[in-house]
């Protein structure tokens, strides 16, 4: 493939990854994967059943034996030249997600990057003491081992199609599981190639499977009793429905869904870096992010931060400085939207309507857009998912805590201010498993964990970092007396 341009390019059809094996879906039934700049079919993937699940579910259920009898430094460094490989191809792993998902080449690397980063913290795993021994009584000890659980899923979204997969598979494999995951089959490229770099980097066969499909895939997923742990992450409808489930047969199960990341600015907020920022937090990846800033809320006299957002927004160069919208149905329903508050009374400060871009005249493209809005409209209180800055005014940061406070979403939050008491105030205050201070994007570096709370999150604990392996381990604790000891019995 050249990797040098956004020009239109076919790649081959997606199949099926099982036990080290390319397959179709024993169907035969395959969807059209379209490019979303273009919006033409640039390949096809299997449209996968019960029965392919099955399969993918007895390969991984196979590998589950010898991969958990591997020591972890062994597992690790798989691991270590997935990360070698991931890198030696950053470039064209970048290409391929740019076109599949419609994102900018830059955006692309960026994610990438994030999931290498990912990644070096399921090597780093064999160095964290992650158990514990101590004496808990005359001559005893107890003691905690982390285990492997077996055959475990993932079901990723279709807006990071290889970083999402790497919050994931990392902590997974090294803790000695063997996996399946379930691809979005709007971007099933990038994990195919995903499991071509753990082929290359000696994962053995089984060890990680795909199978690609919709609706049917995850639900056998959510169903099958081999299965001991799946993780999701989408969007919060589909999060609850997985979520419950999956938990009926007694698993864990740990669910990130959207959300509606409040930024709160104040008046003494520094002009320049608050506007950069929410500009790039609300357009970036066409606004297609769960850490997206979909909503701001205006304390006060800040016209002049909300005039260089407006201004700062006017002038990206859509298709360059922003990618596309990944389906035609988005498109439709994000301007669905706009429409619905520009009827009931919203200001269109910026409209982005109509944009097209030189060279992609087919795609799906909307240039950024901003709305002052009101609370009751749902152009506030939906996910909107695209390039939609909904602005609210209020007259006091408790009012703005408040209106974040009552949102469904708890997932990110921000405030801008140049006061670090009123950054505290509303740090500690604001509903969200992750906050920022002069942030748009308030996503955790690894070794913190990411994870929302409220309607964005179903399941205990968070995806990344230690948090991540915990999930995908169970602990066994071992209690040890050597010796009986004259002076007690042992729960002295
Ligand atoms: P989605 O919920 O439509 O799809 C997610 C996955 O679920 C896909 O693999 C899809 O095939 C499958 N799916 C779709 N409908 C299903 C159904 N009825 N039953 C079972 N499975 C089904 O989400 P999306 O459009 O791919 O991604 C966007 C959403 O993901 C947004 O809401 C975004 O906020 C969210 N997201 C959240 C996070 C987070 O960390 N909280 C991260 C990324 C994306």
């Amino acid at each position: 493939m050249s990797i040098t341009s956004y020009d239109f390019q076919t790649v081959e059809n997606v199949k099926n990854w099982i036990g080290g094996q390319w397959v179709d879906a024993a169907s035969g039934a395959q969807l059209e994967v379209l490019n979303p700049r273009h919006g033409k079919v640039m390949t096809h993937v299997a449209l996968s059943a019960k029965e392919d699940v099955e399969a993918a579910v007895q390969a991984a259920k196979a590998a589950f034996p010898a991969w958990k009898a591997t020591p972890m430094k062994e597992r690790a460094q798989i691991l270590y030249r997935a990360k070698a490989i991931m890198e030696r191809d950053l470039k064209e792993l970048a290409w391929l997600i740019s076109h599949e998902n419609g994102k900018t080449y830059e955006e692309s690397i960026a994610s990438v990057a994030k999931g290498i980063e990912c990644t070096e913290f399921g090597c780093s795993v064999p160095n964290i003491p992650t158990g514990g021994i101590s004496f808990v009584s005359r001559g005893v000890t107890c003691e905690t081992h982390h285990e492997a659980l077996g055959v475990c899923a993932g079901v990723v979204p279709f807006n990071f199609p290889f970083m999402v997969p790497l919050w994931m598979l990392p902590q997974a494999l090294v803790a000695g599981n063997t996996f399946v995951l379930k691809p979005s089959e709007q971007v099933p490229i990038g994990v195919s190639r995903l499991a071509t770099i753990f082929k290359e980097a000696g994962l053995p066969d089984g060890v990680f499977n795909v199978v690609n499909g919709t609706k049917e895939v995850v639900e056998s997923l959510c169903d099958h009793p081999e299965i001991k742990a799946m993780a999701f992450v989408g969007s919060t409808r589909v999060a609850k429905l997985v979520y419950t489930r999956g938990a009926q047969t007694g698993r864990r199960m740990l669910c990130l869904g959207g959300a509606k990341n409040h930024l709160i600015v104040v008046p003494d907020a520094e002009v320049e870096m608050a506007s950069t920022d929410i500009v790039r937090s609300f357009t970036g990846c066409a606004g297609q992010r769960c850490m997206a800033a979909s909503a701001m809320v205006a304390v006060g006299k800040v016209d002049h931060i909300i005039n260089a957002v407006v201004e700062k927004a006017r002038n990206l160069k859509l298709g360059y400085d922003m990618g596309a919208i990944i389906t035609e149905a988005s498109l439709k329903r994000i301007t669905g939207y706009i429409e619905l508050a520009e009827k009931a009374g919203a200001k269109v400060l910026l409209d982005g309507r109509g944009a097209t871009v030189k060279d992609a005249e087919t795609g799906y493209w909307l240039a950024p857009t901003i709305l002052e809005v009101t609370p009751d409209m749902p152009a506030y209180t939906d996910e909107i998912f695209g390039p939609v800055l909904s602005i609210v005014r209020v007259k006091t940061l408790d009012e703005a805590l408040a209106l974040e406070n009552a949102h469904e979403y708890g997932n990110g939050g921000s405030i801008y201010t140049s006061s670090g008491s009123t950054a505290r105030y509303a740090a500690s205050r604001i509903n969200a498993g992750m906050i920022g201070i002069n942030i748009g994007v308030p996503v955790p570096r690894e070794p913190y964990t990411f994870g929302g709370w409220e309607h964005s999150k179903f399941g205990h604990g968070d995806i990344t970092g230690i948090d991540g392996y915990y999930f995908w381990t169970r602990p066994r604790k071992i209690t040890t007396k050597w010796a009986l000891q004259p002076d007690a019995t042992w729960m002295s």
